[in-house]
């Protein structure tokens, strides 16, 4: 046994080390190639459809194992050139086994995934591999379409700008490649369907996750959202943007050392009450301007531009936390958004009408089989099995590891780290080897750009989103000579060859050493570190990497220095580096503790997240009876009584069947979304009852357990008090006149983390002070305001009865 496989199992960690049963697979893989070689290649595409017919048959699919990787083997080497090597062979059984690969980086995950993808698609029911951006979904899917095509198996993929008849025929396609993101905002899209024939995807049968950690740890508790038009013009946010700014810190207001909080001060209090005129802030009839105020407060004292949002094109581009690089298409919510893009003085973007949302993490839960690669799985490996069930196998490289991972280099304060990291990057590169800088934030990567051009080094700045350019100047970050800064993860799925993108000059990079790979900071997540350092010493090329860090970065801040080294052990503030393995150790040991904070965040916000997706689940089980006229019992006939029996001998029965079909489906559609509207005001005021000794969470499951039970007869009653109201014919109904129509435009985006939310959701116990600061409204007040409104019969109703999602 190793030693990383006995520390694994002294931790409990579910990781695979042993391999011996995915070799004895690999065996009878090896075995049946010599009889594929001397077929020619309609030989070969014709025994992938015999296989494919036996699996039609109801032969096992798992028995097919051994035949189908050797074919998929076959054909890739004919295919591509390319036989794939014993190890990809390996990660492919452990693939189709739903198991999670670690693949180092550049060991060919793209090609591993092929014979578990033809497997699995063999079912004839769709298989889906979810990529980490469009770009990449478009790429692997031409790259691997030949190897596909020729086994029989057609091949789609879809970009986020694709029409519907478009992704309809990508989805219908044997596999599809598509980013996670894509597939969920297809699902939001097809739970609104007023017809079958309107939905895109078929019913889910097998995704495979590439850079699985990244989309299954660090995106997944993301909601995706579908909103329609409102109509409602947004007003009020500039003139509080105004009111705010002029406040001054520690007067008017005051911050908590996390900056996580802002909260007004008396004096502070007093004066936006006089500016505002409208009473007391803390006054019932104020909860909602009392809100926005948080809001801009929030924007204009603790949102950073250029570290935590950009402002590019006349709009608020949100930075990723964990990623330092813009999100797309993400909001924050609940009015902070509008909040922000008053503070910038832009026009304000409406977040419309939310009309249904999902996190990446439960829709991906929706697969019944999944699995997933990635080079950094190892120190995640207890939250992949807690929350999907999924086992970590590590696969060995294919040629041995060389790269050198240097220790960090140690400052006591940033000037002193940027003054060493400008000098290191000019002597590297002077000497003409390539070097790959990974920063913590856009900001943070063009000053460090502009402190080298000073220096004499121009380099290439990559944080500006656009995936394919980026792809292009990442793959070539191995040139001689090449300085690519980039926020990190940058490029993430694309190839650093060593000597440039065609390795013309391979041989004189690799005797400088290979790609130095450089870290700015420590990040929250090793793994994010981990995937940096990856980029250099791909398939055994030679590389190294290391990382320069100071005491007063942000990973260090959020403890305190003085919390992880005792004040005798702290250096004084000295431009050379600190050499001291206890401050190399305690800065690993904060990094452990962020992360483990992350996985306690995680674990909370999922408790929040899981009771909202239990009830949308029986919504949809609810909904997508009604669409394909499964549903049981139609109540209308019962619930109206004389206009319905009135109807029946003029317009007939088929026509009312389908009035109430479709007034259903509207109804449940207007419903829900009201629904998601009062959870969201629910959960942001949970966290005030934290003061009341409270659980939140409880309270939350509580409340929104009693407002889901009331949402039956809501339906019910609209779809009456519709049917009264609307004309109906032998033709049926004018829909448009009636303005009986689903949303007329629908947008998707994803929802950042509301910063006030995250921070009062812990627990009674931990930061509530600082909330309660932070809200500063008596609370009993408005939880006693609260209580009427949520205040709600009970009642056994169509969850109780048949399907109620069990709690
Ligand atoms: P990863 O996703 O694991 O980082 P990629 O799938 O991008 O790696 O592949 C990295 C490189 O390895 C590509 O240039 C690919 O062509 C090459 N490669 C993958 N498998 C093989 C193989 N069996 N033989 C030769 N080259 C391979
Ligand atoms: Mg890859």
């Amino acid at each position: 046994m190793s030693l990383a496989s006995l520390l694994d199992r002294l931790r409990g960690r579910p990781i695979e080390h042993d391999l011996s049963a995915y070799r004895e697979v690999l065996a009878r893989v090896c075995a049946l190639e010599p009889a594929l070689e001397p077929l020619d290649d309609a030989g070969l595409t014709a025994r992938a459809r015999a296989l494919r017919a036996r699996v039609a048959d109801g032969t096992d699919v798992a028995a097919q194992l051994p035949e189908a990787f050797a074919l998929a083997r076959e054909v890739a080497r004919r295919a591509l050139g390319q036989r794939p090597f014993d190890e990809q062979v390996l990660a492919g059984v452990a693939l189709a086994q739903g198991k999670i690969a670690e693949m180092a980086t550049g060991e060919g995950k793209t090609l591993a995934a092929v014979a578990p993808v033809f497997l699995q698609a063999l079912a004839g029911r769709g298989a889906h591999v979810l990529t980490f951006n469009d770009y990449l979904a478009r790429r692997d899917a031409a790259w691997m379409g030949p190897v596909y095509e020729r086994l029989g198996l057609s091949v789609g993929f879809v970009q986020e700008r694709m029409s519907a008849p478009e992704r309809q025929r990508a989805y219908a396609a044997d596999v599809t490649y598509l980013t996670a993101k894509e597939a969920g905002f297809d699902h939001l899209r097809d739970a609104l369907a007023l017809e079958p024939a309107d939905r895109a995807q078929r019913e889910y049968h097998f995704a495979l996750v590439d850079e699985a950690d990244s989309i299954l740890i660090d995106e997944a508790r993301i909601p995706l959202v579908i909103a329609g038009e409102t109509g409602e013009a947004i007003a009020g946010p500039e003139r509080l943007a105004a009111l705010v700014r002029d406040l001054v810190p520690g007067c008017d207001f005051d911050t908590d050392e996390h900056a996580h909080n802002i909260a007004l001060t008396e004096a502070g209090t007093v004066r936006i009450e006089a500016a505002l005129g409208r009473g007391g802030l803390h006054a019932l009839e104020n909860v909602s301007l009392h809100a926005q105020l948080r809001h801009a407060l929030h924007a204009e004292h603790l949102l950073r531009r250029d570290v935590d949002y950009i402002v590019r094109g006349g709009r608020v581009e949100l930075v990723d936390e964990s990623t330092g690089r813009v999100a797309d298409k993400r909001h924050w919510p609940d009015g902070l958004h509008a909040a922000v893009e008053a503070k910038e003085g832009l026009r304000l973007t409406s977040e419309g009408r939310i009309l249904g949302q999902v996190t990446l993490q439960h829709f991906l839960r929706l697969y019944p089989r999944l699995a997933g690669m990635t080079a950094t799985a190892h120190t995640a490996a207890e939250e992949l099995e807690a929350f999907y069930g999924l086992r970590t196998v590590v696969i060995p490289t294919h040629r041995p590891m060389i790269r050198a991972d240097e220790p960090d280099v140690v400052f006591t304060h940033p000037s002193a780290k940027r003054a060493a990291l400008v000098a290191e990057i000019a002597r590297v590169h002077a000497a003409g080897r390539p070097v790959l800088v990974g920063t913590a934030s856009v900001g943070e990567s063009e000053e460090l750009a502009a402190a080298l051009v000073a220096a004499g080094v121009a380099g290439q700045v990559l944080n500006a989103r656009n995936d394919e350019r980026e792809a292009a100047i990442v793959a070539g970050a191995g040139a001689p000579g090449a300085v690519t800064i980039s926020t990190n993860m940058a490029g993430r799925g694309t190839d650093i060859r060593l000597g440039g993108a065609d390795e013309s000059h391979r041989e004189e990079v690799a005797a400088l050493g290979g790609l130095y790979v450089i870290g700015t900071n420590r990040h929250a997540s090793l793994r994010i570190d981990q995937q940096l350092r990856g980029r250099a010493g791909r398939q055994g090329d030679p590389g190294s990497s290391r990382f320069f860090v100071s005491l007063e970065d942000p990973l260090i801040r959020r403890y305190g220095v003085e919390e992880l080294v005792s004040a005798r052990h702290l250096p004084a503030r000295q431009d050379a580096p600190v050499e001291s393995r206890l401050l190399r150790a305690e800065i690993a040991r904060a990094q452990r503790i962020v992360e483990d904070e992350g996985f306690q965040l995680r674990t909370t916000l999922y408790g929040y997240s899981d009771i909202v997706e239990k009830q949308r689940r029986a919504i949809q089980r609810w909904r997508s009876a009604t669409l394909e006229r499964r549903e049981p019992q139609p109540f209308l006939a019962e619930r109206s009584g004389g206009r319905y029996q009135e109807l029946l001998p003029i317009v007939g029965q088929a026509t009312l069947d389908a009035v109430e079909r479709r007034l259903t489906l509207l109804a449940i559609d207007r419903c829900w979304s009201d629904h998601l509207a009062e959870l969201r005001e629910m959960r942001e005021d949970s966290v005030l009852l934290a003061f009341a000794g409270r659980f939140p969470l409880a309270e939350f499951h509580h409340q929104a357990g009693e407002s889901f039970q009331a949402l039956e007869d809501r339906i019910e009653d609209e779809v009456v008090r519709d049917f009264e109201r609307i004309e109906i014919t032998p033709d049926g109904v004018d829909w448009e006149r009636e303005g009986l129509r689903g949303p007329s435009a629908t947008w998707t985006y994803l929802v950042g983390e509301n910063p006030f939310g995250a921070s009062g959701l812990m627990s009674p116990a931990g930061r509530t002070g600082m909330v309660a600061a932070a809200v500063g409204v008596p609370w009993l007040v408005l939880l006693q305001g609260l209580g009427v409104f949520w205040a709600r019969r009970k009642k056994p109703g169509r969850f109780t009865r048949s399907n109620r999602p069990s709690s």
